[in-house]
């Protein structure tokens, strides 16, 4: 019988023994996860389809399966086409089963490794024309086994999305994702794909070069049948991979600029890349393994996979009870920074907003704001010009009462003033119907004075967006003991709808993200104050991984807005947030930061006057410990204190909203594993 070794010998010169057995052992049973119909024309369809599951992923048990199958059809002389597709609603293939490789020693990982790769080369070396007809999530293995086929084609769908993202977990795509993609694409443009993690919509996946066609996903199946029939694409070489050493140089320094070697995998994907490209398959696969080895070892990986489940959790768990109730429409109170973000976030994904405002004027900027999100959305190819339409004309406006009885939820996002805020939900509570959310966007005020300015209080809670609303994955979810179990679902699953990760907290000053930042913020200035200069701080938080230093991050925020919070926190914490002078000095000079030209910094043309740095690594690393350890201590005090429902909510809200390093695993994570805090 002709066997797997012979079949495809170059790539299997040593395999481990579980993966000949693998190979060898055949499969008696027939497959739970494919389906294979072979029909008229001699098309081999394969449909990834598995059982009570609304995903397919990649595991031995799925790869071994899909082996089989290959075999099956290198034997049946019928076959002169092969089609893969998926049966999943929204998903193609989500990549490797990541649940089952974090649970497997570093021996069965490679293990998985070198079997992805000898299947999907299996399919590589098929002889007859192989079309992916990708439809929904396609990404890391799940795009890696479209690269053995000879066409990838792709349905225009909103879930349609294609990407490697494995360096993002601390490793990098090692089922010939590194080797071949570099060959399709050319080196450049892969490395630029495989480094970020990057995931593109069809439209921007066909421009990249990544499929060839998009077409609506009702006519994948024509389209794919069409295609096998006419003549195998041409093999084009891509001369500018004659330069990879080059580029690869290029990309190196970039990298290490961008991520300070930070984040070895991204380093190591440039040089595996770079080096993949030349010579055969083989080899590159080899480098992919390999390098996936040392990676799959190191502490940053196990970091990162932990929060990508911490992640995934937090964007689907439910809330413990409560019926989540479907939002359709929506009013947004203030068409300022923050209402023209959340208006057009709810509009980009599907709700009615109304926006209201003072006057004309106002809600015109706040139009032409979310009108410059549109259309740079648009230009990056990231949403279609229909739904840049679509989102549009969900959002109508007003700056006169209207009634309000139809509105399922508003969210507030005024200025910020209690006193206003207060006389907004007191007419709000006026104008809505009884079982209309009430939510506050405030960054530091007490949703608990808010919500007693109205007669249902149960239905008020704070919906805390970060700014720039399109950008930030997360949303803190103020609850007070009275809110009901039906409102804090249906914000929950709300939020999760919009495409954010929601952590729920207590109302408390700073609820979470900005209670763990302020003492940290204001360290920096005592420090500051204490002689040492702004570029030497924020480099210190830089070379610790925070993608801003302190003192850059408050020229940003706006000194005033953050003299405020700290404010609101040290009249709560009068013992732990000590006043400092130094921000309030620079207030009343009128130096609020970036917006005003000057703050720790100097800005012209909202760029940054150019500085020395002093480049004191000893007073660096002591910079480092001293405020790293203040953001995990007011963690701590955070988890002991129950703001937010446990420590693994607490470290996804820093990496989310703060930018806290994720290979750190977040503040409480970074604790425990450096024992700087004794509890
Ligand atoms: P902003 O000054 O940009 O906008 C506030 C808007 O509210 C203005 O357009 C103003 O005309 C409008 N407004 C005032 N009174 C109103 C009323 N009675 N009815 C309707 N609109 C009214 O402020 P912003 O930065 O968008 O902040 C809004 C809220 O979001 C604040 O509570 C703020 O604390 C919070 N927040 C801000 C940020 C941020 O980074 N800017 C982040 C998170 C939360």
């Amino acid at each position: 019988m002709k066997t797997f070794f012979t079949s495809c010998p170059a790539i299997i010169h040593d395999p481990p023994h579980v993966l000949a057995d693998i190979i060898h052992q055949g499969h008696p049973i027939p497959p739970k996860h494919f389906r294979l119909e072979i029909d008229h024309d001699g098309i081999a369809w394969i449909t990834f389809d598995s059982p009570k599951s609304s995903v397919n992923v990649w595991n031995e048990e799925t790869l071994r399966e899909f082996n089989h199958l290959l075999e099956t059809i290198e034997h049946d002389t019928r076959v002169r086409a092969l089609v893969l597709r998926s049966a999943k609603d929204r998903i193609f293939v989500a990549g490797a089963d990541i649940k089952a490789i974090r649970n497997m020693q570093n021996v069965r990982v490679n293990e998985l490794i070198w079997l992805g790769q000898a299947v999907f080369d299996r399919l590589a070396r098929l002889k007859v024309p192989k079309v992916a007809a990708i439809h929904g999530a396609c990404m890391g293995g799940g795009f890696e086994v479209t690269l053995a086929c000879d066409w990838r084609i792709a349905s225009d769908s909103d879930s349609t999305k294609i990407g490697l993202p494995e360096t993002q977990l601390g490793i990098l795509p090692a089922w010939g994702g590194s080797t071949r993609l570099p060959r399709l694409i050319g080196v450049r443009k892969a490395l630029d794909l495989i480094t970020s993690g990057k995931l593109l919509n069809a439209s921007e996946a066909k421009r990249k070069g990544l499929v060839s066609h998009v077409v609506p996903p009702e006519r994948l199946d024509t389209l794919a049948r069409r295609l096998v029939r006419g003549r195998k694409p041409v093999f084009r070489y891509r001369f500018e991979n004659l330069l990879s050493p080059v580029i690869g140089f290029m990309a190196e320094r970039k990298v290490r600029e961008k991520t300070r070697g930070l984040y070895p995998s991204v380093t190591k994907a440039v040089e595996v890349v770079t080096d993949a490209v030349h010579g055969d398959i083989e080899n590159g696969l080899l480098l992919e393994r390999n390098a996936v080895a040392e990676l799959i070892k190191s502490h940053d990986s196990a970091r990162l996979i932990d929060l990508f489940f911490k992640r995934e959790e937090a964007s689907k768990r439910p809330a413990a009870s409560g019926t989540a109730l479907p939002i359709h429409d929506a009013t947004v109170i203030g068409a300022g920074v923050m209402g023209a973000g959340i208006a057009h976030t709810l509009a980009s994904r599907g709700v009615r907003v109304l926006m209201t405002d003072v006057s004309n004027d106002s809600l015109a900027r706040g139009l032409e704001r979310i009108h410059g999100l549109v259309s740079d959305a648009t230009r990056r190819r990231l949403v279609t010009k229909v739904q840049a339409r679509d989102t549009l004309d969900r959002i109508s406006t007003t700056h006169v009462p209207v009634p309000m009885n139809r509105q399922h939820l508003v969210i507030e996002a005024a200025t910020e003033s209690m006193d206003l805020k207060k006389k907004i939900f007191a007419d709000l509570a006026a104008r809505v119907s009884e079982d209309t959310i009430l939510a506050t966007n405030t960054s530091a005020l007490s949703v608990a004075e808010l919500a007693k300015t109205v007669p249902h209080p149960e239905r008020v809670i704070g919906l805390h967006f970060f700014n720039p609303v399109h950008r930030m994955p997360l949303v803190e979810i103020i609850t007070l003991p009275e809110t009901s179990a039906d409102v804090l679902a249906t914000a929950v699953s709300f939020v999760q709808k919009l495409g954010k990760t929601p952590v729920v907290v207590k109302d408390s000053p700073g609820f979470l993200v900005n209670r763990i930042l302020v003492p940290y913020l204001m360290e920096a200035v005592r420090l500051h104050e204490s002689g040492i200069p702004v570029k030497d701080i924020d480099e210190a938080m830089l070379e610790f991984g925070m993608p801003m230093g302190p003192m850059r991050l408050l020229d940003e925020i706006g000194l005033d807005v953050a003299a405020h919070v700290a404010k609101t926190l040290a009249d709560a914490f009068p013992d732990r947030f000590p006043h400092t002078d130094a921000l309030d000095k620079l207030v009343s000079a009128g130096h609020l930061g970036k917006k005003t030209g000057q703050g720790f910094y100097r800005y012209e043309k909202g760029h940054e006057v150019a500085d020395t740095s002093h480049a004191d690594l000893p007073r660096h690393e002591s910079i480092q410990t001293n405020l790293a350890l203040l953001i995990s201590q007011e963690a701590m005090r955070c988890l002991k204190e129950g703001i937010a429902r446990n420590a693994d909510d607490i470290d996804l809200a820093m990496v989310l909203g703060t930018g806290y390093p994720p290979f750190r695993g977040g503040p409480i994570t970074f604790a425990r594993d450096t024992g700087i805090i004794d509890y």
